[in-house]
């Protein structure tokens, strides 16, 4: 969709820190981490909200959630992860995104330095 932020990522026009990506959706790190490793999953096609989004689309980003939880886990040291999807007055950004959040003990770490992390 034209002017949407994530679609211009999906379409690889504007950069972001991706940390895996399929045919269906992306995940990359968020540019404002709550905690160090805080990681966005996007489907790549624009969907706005929970509402939206069809059912296969969102279960296999509930698929991909447990793999990116699982490489928080392994490689930057995450012992807690939060999933968070927001809707409506309280969505900042209108095409459909899954919070992937650490706990906050891997607080401080850089992101190119999680970066790094994530995908070596
Ligand atoms: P929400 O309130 O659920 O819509 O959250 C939107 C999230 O997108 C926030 O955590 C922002 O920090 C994040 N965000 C906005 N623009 C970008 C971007 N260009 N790259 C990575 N994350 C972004
Ligand atoms: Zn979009």
């Amino acid at each position: 969709m034209k002017d949407c932020i994530f679609c211009k990522i999906a379409n690889k026009e504007i950069p972001a820190k991706v940390i895996f990506e399929d045919d269906i959706c992306m995940a990359y790190l968020d540019i404002n981490p709550l905690h160090s490793g805080h990681t966005l999953i996007i489907p790549k096609n624009h969907f706005t909200d929970l509402d939206d989004i069809n059912e296969e689309t969102v279960a296999h980003i509930i698929m991909i959630a447990k793999k990116i939880k699982k490489l928080l886990e392994e490689k930057i040291g995450a012992k807690g992860i939060k999933l968070v999807q927001n809707n409506g007055t309280l969505q900042e950004v209108k095409h459909y995104h899954m919070h992937v959040i650490p706990d906050c003990k891997v607080k401080d770490i850089p992101l190119d330095e999680v970066y790094k992390l994530l995908t070596k």
